[in-house]
């Protein structure tokens, strides 16, 4: 589909038709042509071309999506009505009322100026969302008259060049993901991103084109061993499609995660189409022995369907060569759907079903009857955005300008985005107006302003480092404390250095301190302790990762660490908790974490109201590690085997559901339950932007392992989405 210099005329779009295996109404199509032609006869494109060349490239584009014989017409005469003196009334007479009406769309669509106010905005995107919920080939036509229209945008202003691929970047190719027609969204994307940022496309074209032989010969290399691996396997020969990354798509990955290009996993994807969902399967267990998976790459869109019904099973797996690439795995049927989405249903007879093409269109059905009830513009934009982009969160600066982030991005990710000395010296910020924490989860559409210190000793604090989500901000905040806070690092680092130790009944006397660590620290290019200290400090070290090695060195040395905090441990208690060895000490469960039986637990000795015991992965115990304050206040406890008091102790738990709204969601849950002998203590509900059903469950749980298998049961539920345990 990418090409760019061709120049159509009626012999390509009549070779084209000849080519696809369907049936259409060829003199209608050619009659609609001469209309269009003898319309725009006297008019030029910017390029100088006759402007009939337009209407037949996207006319060709569209017999390309496998569109019916009415969309091609309709994509012929769709400037006529706008930008010659033909009437609707005419093409009503001579093409019928269908291909009446989807001109009449697409003409409408064309006078939505998409940039203006956020209200306009609004009424405006709701006006694209109508036209599509009343005929989808609408929009498609519309798309399509993009593409091309982007194709051929060097001959535009360079001004109009900016607008268009703004527009273009942040409407239509929303859009085209949302419909699932990848193989416009690509290409839209790449060419828009080509105007936004010259200078990364270049670098990333470059980059590319630089060994695009070796690249072409390794990902044959790998088709060509999976190949032979099946046949050996006497599995059926697979469909395989290596290729290269889109620059948009490897821009975005950079970008998201914060990469450099050498760091992206996928620039390579090697596509396999097997015949049944089982061999899916199957396919994945040959990859995953053939080439080592790298952890946490694996993604299910099979069993979990995207939300514009993407399915496919996606790994990353290393190369003999020691290069990463990623292979999707899917279905005939999910590849159609993965490359033309809702216009697979026309493309191919059993693309989609009908019911699945309802499917699709009742999203937008739902956004604009969720907006009739609302007559907040800033809150319709905002559900249309988020709505259009579920993966990304694109806000903005009091300025305007445009930061986009992962979904789920705080504050300070957004303030490290801008610059890092406007995240280092962020006090706070405000989102519309309004004074948020910093720990507030950024939506799209919101305006975000960053307060600034203008005190020089200002900088970052070591607990947003769990608050941020990309590594550009963690790592930006690591290394502002590695160069500005040595004195305050090597503080931190001796504490948490020492915590662990006694945590692990390590005592090594302070003398031999620096000969015991010697091995480590040369390890990590430490030339004194000092140095040693301050890289634990900043997070350089991670205390997890050498614990072990330094727990082994001390048995070797000083022989089996004893327990010094722990003697005995008692196996009745009054509350349940053992504090230090003593079994009777007054305790209670910390509110922050809400701390289960059988979960690993501290303790901290508050002033005058005994020990609140926290759960160990607690964010108020990590973050008073790390800040180093009251360690001396932290001590050792263990859940007692039993209680001996009469009144027991009732722990509770939320869980966040996440599910798609049917009528027997609450039944289900409540089936689970009262199955488990589980007691609710509340429940509350509330419908999400998406159409989703959100429920926030509050039970009364004996022990880590019932709420364990309480999840486990949830998360098999028909209709549930996600089912986590939420801190309260
Ligand atoms: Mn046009």
């Amino acid at each position: 589909m990418n090409n760019t210099e061709t120049v159509y005329t009626i012999d390509t779009v009549i070779e084209k038709i000849m080519e696809e295996n369907k049936q259409y109404d060829l003199s209608k199509i050619v009659s609609a042509y001469e209309c269009a032609a003898k319309a725009h006869a006297s008019q030029l494109r910017s390029s100088g071309e006759p402007y009939i060349t337009h209407p037949l490239a996207v006319s060709y584009i569209l017999l390309d999506l496998g569109m019916d014989t009415d969309t091609i017409c309709a994509g012929m005469l769709h400037d006529v009505v706008e930008d010659t003196d033909t009437t609707l009334e005419e093409i009503k007479k001579r093409f019928g009322q269908d291909v009446a009406m989807l001109v009449d769309g697409v003409t409408k669509l064309g006078k939505i100026p998409l940039y203006t106010k956020e209200e306009q905005q609004a009424e405006n995107v709701r006006k694209i969302l109508l036209a599509m919920s009343q005929d989808i080939r609408v929009i498609i036509i519309k798309l399509a008259d993009r593409l091309h229209n982007m194709r051929t945008l060097q001959f535009r202003p360079a001004d109009k060049q900016r607008a268009t691929a703004l527009e273009t970047m942040n409407i239509y190719a929303p859009i085209a993901h949302r419909l699932g027609i990848r193989a416009i969204q690509d290409e839209i994307e790449d060419l828009s991103f080509r105007y936004l940022d010259p200078f990364a496309y270049s670098e990333i074209e470059q980059t590319l084109k630089i060994r695009s032989d070796e690249r072409y010969a390794f990902i044959r290399s790998i088709e060509d061993q999976i190949r032979a691996r099946f046949k050996e396997l006497g599995a059926a020969e697979p469909q395989l499609s290596g290729r290269v990354k889109s620059v948009y798509g490897i821009y975005r990955k950079a970008f998201v995660n914060g990469k450099s290009m050498d760091e992206i996993y996928d620039i390579y994807a090697v596509r396999i189409v097997v015949d049944t969902v089982v061999n899916c399967y199957n396919a994945l267990g040959i990859i995953h022995d053939m080439y080592n998976p790298l952890p946490n790459r694996f993604k299910d869109y099979i069993a979990t369907p995207k939300a514009n019904m993407y399915q496919s099973l996606h790994t990353t797996v290393i190369g003999s060569e020691g290069i990463p690439f990623e292979v999707q795995i899917r279905t005939v049927d999910m590849n159609y759907t993965a490359e033309y989405g809702i216009a697979a249903h026309w493309k191919y007879k059993e693309g989609i079903k009908k019911d699945k093409l309802e499917n699709r269109l009742a999203w937008i059905r739902k956004i604009i009857e969720a907006q009739q009830e609302s007559d907040d513009a800033e809150e319709i934009v905002r559900t249309i955005k988020s709505d259009l982009s579920p993966e990304d969160t694109f806000a903005f600066t009091p300025k305007g300008d445009i930061i986009t982030l992962p979904a789920g991005a705080t504050i300070i990710d957004f303030a490290y985005a801008i610059h890092s000395e406007v995240g280092n010296k962020m006090k706070g910020a405000k989102v519309d107006g309004k004074l948020v924490s910093l720990d507030y989860k950024i939506q799209t559409g919101e305006i975000v302003e960053i307060l600034t210190s203008n005190d020089p000793n200002h900088g970052p604090n070591r607990a947003w480092l769990d608050i941020a989500l990309t590594n550009e901000a963690r790592s930006k905040i690591r290394s502002w404390f590695k160069k500005e806070r040595r004195e305050e690092n090597i503080e931190t680092g001796k504490a948490k250095l020492a915590h662990e130790f006694t945590r692990n009944s390590i005592n090594v006397p302070e003398e031999d301190l620096a000969d015991f660590l010697a091995d480590d620290m040369k390890r990590h290019n430490c030339a004194t302790l000092d140095d040693y200290y301050a890289a634990v400090g900043y997070g350089g070290i991670i205390l997890d990762k050498i614990l072990p090695r330094l727990k082994d060195l001390y048995t070797k040395r000083y022989g089996p660490a004893k327990p010094t905090s722990l003697p005995f441990i008692p196996k009745r208690s009054n509350t349940g908790i053992v504090v230090g060895g003593e079994s009777n000490i007054e305790v209670k469960m910390a509110k922050c974490c809400d701390p289960l039986p059988g979960e690993d637990i501290i303790g901290f000795i508050t002033k005058g109201h005994g020990v609140s015991v926290h759960r160990r992965d607690c964010r108020n115990y990590i973050e008073a590690m790390q800040k180093g304050e009251d360690t001396d206040r932290w001590v050792d406890v263990v859940w007692a085997e039993s209680v001996t008091r009469n009144d027991d102790p009732i722990f509770k738990a939320t869980i966040d559901i996440v599910a798609y709204g049917s009528l027997t969601l609450i039944a289900d849950i409540a089936t689970v339950t009262a199955d488990m002998r589980v007691p609710v203590t509340n429940i509350s509900t509330r419908v999400l932007k998406n159409g989703n059903t959100n429920i926030l469950l509050t039970c009364s749980i004996a022990g880590a392992e019932q709420l364990r298998n309480l999840i486990v049961k949830l998360r098999k539920l028909t209709d549930v989405i996600s089912a986590d345990r939420i801190a309260k």
